[in-house]
Parts: C-alpha cells; structure tokens; sequence
C-alpha cells in the first residue's frame, strides 16, 4: 500500500492490545470503551484471551500516519 500523503510505500504491520481495539467517533477521551456500550463504534478486532487482539496497519514513518484497513484486515488476519 502507498501512502495517499507522499506516495512513498507503507510498511505492513500490527497494532496489538490486551483489550479490544475499536473506534469511537468523537474526540472526547472514554473511560469505558467496550464496543457494546456505544452503538456506533467499529470493531477492529475482537479480544481473544489467549492472544489478545490484532489488526493489520501500514504504516509511512515519513509522515507519521498509520492506515487501518479493516474490512481487508480482518480477512487477512483471520488466516494466519
Ligand atoms: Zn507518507
């Protein structure tokens, strides 16, 4: 993947945590984060107790944006 900044190839990676990964529209900080309190949150990955959770990102260091493509990621995870 090239970055849509500077067009320079994207280094393919991982963002883990030990809880799950989700996106919460708005820019106010939240204590609780789980998916199901807040309907319209996306879920990047799920938590696994054994591995945690995953998601695939590309990263550009030139421009210091990280890419998550998770309707692909998860598919590409999901096979490893
Ligand atoms: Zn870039």
């Amino acid at each position: 993947m090239n970055c849509p900044y500077c067009k320079n190839e994207m280094e393919k990676g991982l963002i883990h945590s030990p809880h799950e990964l989700n996106f919460i529209k708005g820019e106010k900080r939240k204590f609780m984060t789980a998916s199901f309190l807040h309907d319209d949150s996306v879920v990047l990955s799920k938590l696994s107790y054994l591995k945690g959770s995953a998601t695939i990102a590309y990263n550009c260091p030139e421009c210091e944006i990280i890419i998550i493509d998770y309707k692909n990621g998860k598919n590409d995870l999901n096979n490893k």
